[in-house]
C-alpha cells in the first residue's frame, strides 16, 4: 500500500501526479539517476548490481547504442511514411535472425502493441476468437491483451473465448502434460462455439516462474495447435535478443518455428520499441480489413537503436556470454541450494534463472520478499515471478561477468542464512 510508505518528497510528487496508476518496486522506492554495465546509481550514491532488468539487456547506457540514438536523433526523424534506408537496413538485420517464412515486420512502440496486432493477425487469419494462455501469463497492457493476460487481472476471472492452461513445469513429462493440456482447452473452445485462433506462450514462461527445459517441450503442443488450425504465437518480449544463450530466440531452444513472433523490451535497450514478424499471407489477410498505421513504431532513430543493439550482441558475443556466464551462475546457485534451506529449484536458459524460495519444501512468498529486500539492502535488484510469488527472477544484462555472478551468489547465500 503506497499510503502506508514512509514517503520522500519525491514519492509524495510521483504519487500525486500519477495516482493509482503509479507502480513502484520496494516499500521505499530508490531514485535512481545513472547506469553503467550491469550497474545503476542511486541519488543517494549507492551502487545496484541489476539483476532485475532486462530492458537494458546490452548493459546500461551503452555507449554504442547512445550515439546511434543521438546521430540520428541530430539527422532526422520522420513519421513512417517516408523511406528511410536506416529502416530497411534494421529490418533486413532483425529478419536474418528468424526462419526465413518470417519475412514480414510491423515495428511498433510497446510489446503490448505487438501482441495486440499479432491477436488480429490470428483472428483474421483463423476466422476463429479463442485464445490459449499459461495460467500466469503477462502479455501486455491494451484492453484486448489483458483479456489473455491472466497475471494483470486481479479477480481471475478469464473472458469466454480465453482458457489458461498451467504452463510445463520441469522434468521429463513437461512436454507431453503441456501438450495434453493444450489439446483439453482446444475441445473447451470449441465446445464453447469460439474455435482456436491461436496458443499465444512467452516460451521462457517467465511470469509463470521461469520454465525452460527439458528444451523442445513445446513442440508437441505446437503441433496438436496446427492440428486444430491454430496459430502459435511466441512471445519473445522477455526471453528473445540471446538472453537464453543456447539461441537468438526462445522459440529456437525448443525448436520450433512460429507463425508469428512478437518482441520487445531489449529490443532497443530501453529506446521504446517493439515488434511484430509473421508470414506475409497472414499479414495480408489482416491488412485486407484493417488499415494499419503506427506514427512512431520503426522510425529511423528506433531503427538506429535496433540496429546498435544487434551489432552489440554480435560483437561483443553475448549469446555466448549469456550460455556461459549464465550456466556458470546457475551452477553457483545449485550450490547455494545444496548448503542452505530455502530454495526448492534453481532452473532457467542462460542469462535468466529461476529461484524458488521455499520453506518446508512449501512456495513461501513473503520469505521471498523478504529475501528481495535483503538483497535491496546488499546492493542487488531483483524481482519475484510465479503463481505463488516465490520464484526469484533474475534477467541481468547480458554482459554480466564472472565476478558479478560470484556477488550475486554470495548475497543470496547471506540473505538465505541470516
Ligand atoms: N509480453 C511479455 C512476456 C512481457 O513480459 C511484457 C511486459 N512485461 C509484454 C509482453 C508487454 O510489453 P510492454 O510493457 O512493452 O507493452
Amino acid at each position: 500500500d503506497p499510503q502506508s510508505r514512509e514517503q520522500s518528497p519525491l514519492l509524495k510528487r510521483r504519487l500525486r501526479n500519477a495516482g493509482a496508476s503509479s507502480v513502484l518496486f520496494y516499500r521505499e522506492p530508490i531514485e535512481m539517476v545513472s547506469g553503467s554495465g550491469a550497474w545503476m546509481v542511486a541519488a543517494n550514491g549507492k551502487r545496484y548490481l541489476d539483476f532485475y532488468n532486462n530492458v537494458p539487456s546490452v548493459g546500461h547506457c551503452h555507449p554504442h547504442v547512445v550515439a546511434a540514438v543521438a546521430d540520428q536523433m541530430a539527422r532526422l526523424n520522420i513519421n513512417t511514411r517516408y523511406l528511410n534506408a536506416r529502416v530497411d537496413d534494421y529490418l533486413d538485420r532483425l529478419k536474418s535472425t528468424f526462419p526465413s517464412a518470417l519475412s514480414n515486420v510491423v515495428l511498433t512502440c510497446s510489446g503490448s502493441e505487438a501482441n495486440d496486432i499479432a491477436m488480429r493477425v490470428a483472428i483474421a487469419a483463423t476466422e476463429k476468437r479463442g485464445f490459449i494462455v499459461a495460467e500466469n501469463a503477462y502479455h501486455g497492457n491494451t484492453a484486448w491483451v489483458t483479456e489473455i493476460s491472466p497475471a494483470a487481472l486481479k479477480k481471475r476471472t478469464l473472458p469466454d473465448h480465453v482458457i489458461a492452461i498451467p504452463a510445463p513445469a520441469s522434468g521429463p513429462l513437461a512436454g507431453k502434460n503441456f501438450a495434453a493440456s493444450v489439446e483439453r482447452a482446444i475441445s473447451e473452445l470449441t465446445a464453447r462455439g469460439h474455435g482456436l485462433a491461436a496458443l499465444i506462450c512467452d516460451s521462457i514462461f517467465s511470469s509463470d516462474g521461469i520454465f525452460a527445459d527439458p528444451a523442445g517441450f513445446l513442440k508437441e503442443a505446437v503441433e496438436k495447435t496446427r492440428e486444430a488450425g491454430g496459430l502459435y504465437i511466441a512471445d519473445e518480449v522477455q526471453p528473445g535478443f540471446a538472453r537464453s544463450g543456447d539461441s537468438f530466440w526462445g522459440f529456437g531452444r525448443h525448436g520450433v518455428e512460429p507463425d508469428i513472433v512478437t518482441m520487445g523490451k531489449p529490443i532497443g535497450n530501453g529506446f521504446p520499441m517493439a515488434g511484430m514478424a509473421t508470414r506475409p499471407d497472414l499479414l495480408e489477410r489482416f491488412c485486407r480489413e484493417v488499415g494499419y498505421f503506427n506514427t512512431f513504431g520503426g522510425n529511423p532513430v528506433a531503427a538506429a537503436a535496433g540496429m546498435a543493439v544487434l551489432e552489440v550482441i554480435e560483437s561483443e558475443g553475448l549469446q555466448e556470454n549469456a550460455r556461459k556466464i549464465g550456466g556458470y551462475l546457475k551452477s553457483r546457485l545449485e550450490d547455494v541450494e545444496r548448503t542452505t534451506s530455502g530454495i526448492g529449484e534453481v532452473r532457467g536458459a542462460g542469462l535468466f534463472v529461476g529461484v524458488d524460495i521455499c520453506s518446508d519444501g512449501r512456495p513461501d512468498a513473503k520469505k521471498t520478499s523478504d529475501v528481495i529486500n535483503k538483497l535491496k539492502d546488499k546492493g542487488i535488484l531483483v524481482g519475484a515471478a510465479g503463481l505463488f510469488a516465490n520464484t526469484l527472477k533474475l534477467r541481468p544484462p547480458l554482459c554480466l561477468t564472472q565476478s558479478e555472478a560470484d556477488i550475486f551468489a554470495d548475497a543470496l547465500r547471506d540473505a538465505l542464512s541470516t
